[in-house]
């Protein structure tokens, strides 16, 4: 039986391509990965995290646990590009904004941070190491450009349950 595991090169390590923990057992089941150690998941959830990836959670957080009430913003579709989310593409309900300087709807970032710890604009992808904050000159600007978008949704802008990778030794992306 190979003790593989810890030692060799986690960098390289196909359970590193493990979308899940029950994809990560079948995984190490398929190679062979005989190891107990119980540090291997959680080197391997660090490996992950260094690179921006996340693990997706058991239950995925839904539109549902970030907007209070039901209301939902009404599509509105601009060509002025600086109001657009890029991932809902809707102008941008709720914006916050990260270190970087782009912005989102609060709910878009919140969903997309469930997956990645990068910014989503892809000539950026600047790894987050904190909480998006609410960007009130957004919300001003779009208010008085579309006056008669009237968005009754009310979201939480809470980040609670998210933990985000702390600066690397030797870091490249700050
Ligand atoms: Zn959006
Ligand atoms: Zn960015």
């Amino acid at each position: 039986m190979q003790n593989s595991s810890a030692n060799q090169s986690l960098s390289s390590h196909p359970a590193l391509l493990a979308k899940s923990a029950a994809e990560l057992e079948r995984i190490r089941r398929a190679i062979g990965d005989s190891t107990t150690s119980p540090d291997l998941r959680e080197i391997i959830r660090q490996e992950r995290r260094a690179r921006g990836d996340r693990t997706p959670r058991d239950s995925p957080l839904t539109e549902d646990d970030l907007f209070i009430g039901i209301a939902r913003p009404p599509t509105l579709r601009t060509d002025r590009a600086h109001w657009t989310c890029s991932l809902c593409s809707n102008v941008k309900a709720h914006p916050v904004a990260y270190t970087c300087g782009h912005s989102h709807c609060f709910v878009c970032i919140r969903l997309h941070l469930e997956r990645s710890w990068k910014c989503p604009l892809p000539d950026c992808a600047k790894l987050m190491r904190q909480p998006p904050h609410r960007i009130y000159s957004e919300e001003q600007g779009i208010a008085y450009d579309f006056p008669h978008w009237d968005d009754p949704s009310v979201v939480s802008y809470s980040w609670d349950g998210l933990t985000f990778p702390r600066p690397l030794i030797f870091s490249d992306d700050e």
